[in-house]
């Protein structure tokens, strides 16, 4: 059953092949099963059964939506109402969210089964999945590497068949970045596409929450749910969602292709290079053209993003002060003591680099110098964006320089971290809506195609991303011992 798509999985329930709380239990065994992988944090065993059965009496009504009973996971980033919402940090260790995430809210009351809640980088910041507080994620596909971060829980439970699908957050890179490393399919929506109404806020002008799946098919069921304008979220956009499963279906001849040359530059891995090659020569075969084009202020997006992220965090992370909730320390002796060592015992350490660079950044005098001046580099590189989106219909390459690395490999190394996400970034700073597909292997590892689209593109990407699914079958291949 852990294989088939939503679209099979619905047409079972309906046809009275298996029921959802079945369906929901061979899930819950899975994660016990597989539990070395880390992937989840909390697994909400009692209320996924209570919902699998409620989905059944929904099933049973007629009153079903194509999720009514099919088991997803959260990101552990979105509050949900009576469950741990932990954030990966251990200052959030002991917080139960009072309410739900507005995602949360559609899944459910789409009849979604919640299994739990997946590991992911404390606060959304990494690129590993190490700097989790409940320890790192092992990647289904070598348990010696890492999954990718920050959602790398996310990814790990699509690729080891430990959830059918999931959600996941992409500031800069999140989603990608990990769908690259685990072979699954990975959407960052367009920023206000998807409400962050209830996602604790990492960078909250880069933030967006999105859908990850196996195939493009499922990653469009999902994001046909999550998406929507909320009046909660003021940085929401009030744009239908269109039908997305009926997109996936439109040829793709006459589609312009853009390659940016600094995408293939010095640090791409040439097997990784390779793969995208060939995935673009499969697009040629479907009737697309190819055009070489330049995104000139692509090499400055990370000291932006950096700069930018900082920041933000920095602000948003003052609300963690041991007052109001989460984490406080033992016996303070006076409110500074209070502050001074809730925070400094329950942040990790990559949690409070980004801290001390924010308020650096922020502070009298500095503030010209760094963050407004990131902030004109981040319109510079919008611009280079917008101007090529006129000329081509998407753009494509690689989403990570390499296949995942080893745990351990980076993690003592800040700015190697970082190039992580190199081709990833500046998509957030622009805000494009994106998306990573399998489409190979390199030393047995996945590699991921980034494709970009235009604002509000979504249908469009998932156009072409099930386009080459359908003549390609890098989708559907599982990790040895995951079947
Ligand atoms: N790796 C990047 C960072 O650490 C992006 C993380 C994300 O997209 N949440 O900030």
């Amino acid at each position: 059953m852990h294989n088939k798509t939503i679209i099979e999985l619905a047409k079972g329930l309906r046809a009275g092949e298996f029921t959802s709380v079945e369906l929901t239990q061979s899930f819950l065994n899975r994660i016990k099963q597989h539990e070395t992988l880390n992937a989840y944090i909390t697994v909400t065993e009692e209320l996924a059964l209570q919902a699998a059965k409620a989905a059944d009496l929904k099933l049973a009504n007629g009153d079903a939506d194509l999720l009514t009973g099919i088991p997803i996971a959260q990101k552990d980033i979105f509050c949900t109402r009576g469950v741990k919402t932990s954030c990966g940090s251990k200052m959030l260790d002991n917080f139960v969210a009072p309410y739900n995430a507005t995602v949360v809210k559609k899944l459910n009351d789409a009849g979604a089964v919640m299994l739990g809640k997946l590991n992911m980088d404390e606060f959304a910041m990494g690129s590993s999945n190490e700097n989790s507080y409940y320890g790192a994620v092992k990647n289904p596909w070598d348990q010696a590497a890492v999954p990718g971060g920050s959602s790398g829980g996310s990814a790990a439970a699509v690729a080891a068949r430990l959830a059918i699908c999931v959600t996941g957050t992409d500031t800069g890179g999140s989603i990608r970045q990990p769908a690259s490393h685990c072979g699954i399919t990975g959407l960052k929506p367009t920023y206000g596409r998807v409400s962050r109404y209830g996602m604790i806020a990492y960078a909250s002008s880069l933030d967006q929450g999105g859908p990850m799946a196996r195939s493009a098919e499922d990653t469009a069921i999902l994001l046909q749910a999550m998406a929507g304008f909320d009046p909660k979220d003021s940085t929401g956009v009030d744009c239908p969602a269109p039908n997305y499963l009926e997109s996936l279906n439109k040829g793709l001849d006459g589609l312009t292709i853009g390659l940016p040359k600094e995408f293939f530059g010095d640090g791409l891995d040439s097997g990784v290079a390779a793969v995208v090659e060939a995935a673009v020569k499969e697009y040629q075969k479907l009737g697309a053209t190819v055009k070489d084009i330049s995104i000139p202020n692509l090499n400055l997006a990370i000291p932006a993003y950096y700069v930018i992220a900082s920041a933000e965090c920095s602000a948003n992370l003052s609300r963690f002060d041991g007052v109001r909730f989460g984490y406080r320390c033992k016996d303070p002796v006076d409110l500074t003591d209070l502050y001074v060592r809730s925070r400094g015992e329950a942040f990790g350490k990559e949690v409070k680099r980004r801290i001390l660079m924010g308020t650096y950044a922020l502070s009298a005098g500095y503030y010209d110098a760094y963050y407004l001046k990131a902030q004109k580099v981040r319109r510079l590189i919008t611009e280079d964006f917008k101007r090529v989106l006129q000329e081509v219909d998407v753009i494509m390459g690689p989403v990570a320089p390499s296949v995942a690395f080893a745990i351990g490999e980076k993690i003592n190394n800040p700015i190697e971290m970082y190039l992580s996400d190199i081709y990833t970034i500046a998509i957030n700073l622009a805000g494009l809506p994106a998306m990573s597909i399998p489409a190979g292997f390199v030393q047995d590892k996945p590699v991921g195609l980034h494709i970009i689209g235009n604002y509000f593109a979504e249908d469009r990407l998932l156009n072409i991303a099930h386009q080459y699914q359908k003549i390609t079958g890098w989708h559907e291949k599982s990790p040895k011992g995951f079947e």
